[in-house]
């Protein structure tokens, strides 16, 4: 039986801190400030910018949506970029995604000032994750490293192992997981005889979005295992990518679905806003 890696709870930790952040801040005078842009009527989308302005709000960040018609165009959208990266009062830009098909998604996270990206997407700052300096990374491998650190779990000298390359989840992961000193093996969809090396991991890292993907044969006992999936499965129940009942009577530790690394991500994106806020007031005093 393993011990339960508990996201929601820890998440609630980091948020409760980051109010005492804000009021720290608010007393020098800059109201932190989060803008979301969202183009089009997608319905996860909604949901999710929803979450997250809700968690300003429980912080005390400010929070500025701009919901933009799906016929946008990408002067229009570049032009919003931009406008917000000279506002002053503005200090984190999200741009929600999926955006149209006519749009180009990189072009626009090319565009925001790389000092205002706090999803992390932005090549600067990807570029300076990967060579080990201070930046905005990316919020969801940003919580899993956050995880690992509070539980105070190993990570220097361990075979991590990260299935899944995704410029958002896998590849920030591989950049995170080597500057703490694991050694890292990276799996995807043409990594053959992938059991064996999942069974080689002390710490296995999951993001490819397939229900109940890995299974008990192909985890190492005691290994630490992190399920980044999202999936729901025939009762549209929400499940990760770790067959977690039997998993976890391997696993030392392991994180659950719903209540794991999902929560981490709305608080590392609030710990990102805050520190961009820290970053434009050092710069401004
Ligand atoms: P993605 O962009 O679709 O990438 C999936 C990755 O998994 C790809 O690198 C793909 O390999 C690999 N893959 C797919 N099938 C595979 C297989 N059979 N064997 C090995 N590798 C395989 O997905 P993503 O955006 O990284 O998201 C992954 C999962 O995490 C999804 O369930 C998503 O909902 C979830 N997620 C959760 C959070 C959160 O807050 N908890 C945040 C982001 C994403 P190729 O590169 O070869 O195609």
């Amino acid at each position: 039986m393993s011990n339960l890696i508990n996201g929601k709870e820890l998440a609630q930790k980091i948020r409760n801190g980051l109010k005492d952040k804000v009021v720290e801040i608010k007393n020098k005078g800059i109201n932190p400030k989060l803008a979301v842009i969202m183009v089009g009527e997608d319905k996860a989308s909604k949901v999710y910018v929803k979450n997250k302005s809700k968690a300003c709000e429980e912080i005390g960040i400010d929070f500025e949506e701009f919901l933009l018609d799906e016929n946008t165009t990408m002067e229009e959208l570049l032009g919003l970029i931009e406008e917000l990266n000279s506002r002053e009062d503005v200090h984190g830009i999200l741009l929600q995604s999926p955006i149209p098909n006519h749009l180009d998604i990189n072009k626009a996270f090319n565009a925001i000032n790389y000092k205002k990206d706090v999803d992390g997407f932005n090549p600067v700052n990807v570029g300076k994750l990967s060579i080990g300096q201070d930046c905005f990374i990316s919020c969801t491998p940003f919580g899993v490293i956050r995880m690992l650190e509070e539980y105070n779990i190993p990570i220097e000298g361990k075979n991590a192992v990260i299935i899944g390359r995704s410029n958002i989840v896998g590849k920030p992961l591989i950049q995170c997981m080597l500057k703490k000193n694991a050694t890292v093996t990276v799996c995807h969809s043409r990594t053959q005889n992938i059991e064996q090396i999942t069974k080689q991991a002390d710490i296995l890292i999951v993001a490819i979005g397939k229900a109940k993907f890995v299974t008990e044969d192909m985890v190492k006992e005691g290994a630490v295992v992190i399920d980044v999936g999202i999936n729901r499965n025939d009762d549209g129940k929400l499940v990760g990518d770790v067959d977690f009942e039997n998993v976890e009577k391997k696993a030392s530790y392991i994180t659950p679905v719903p209540g794991g690394v999902g929560p981490m991500t709305i608080a590392m994106l609030m710990t990102n806003v805050v520190k961009a806020a820290e970053n434009f007031m050092n710069e401004n005093e």
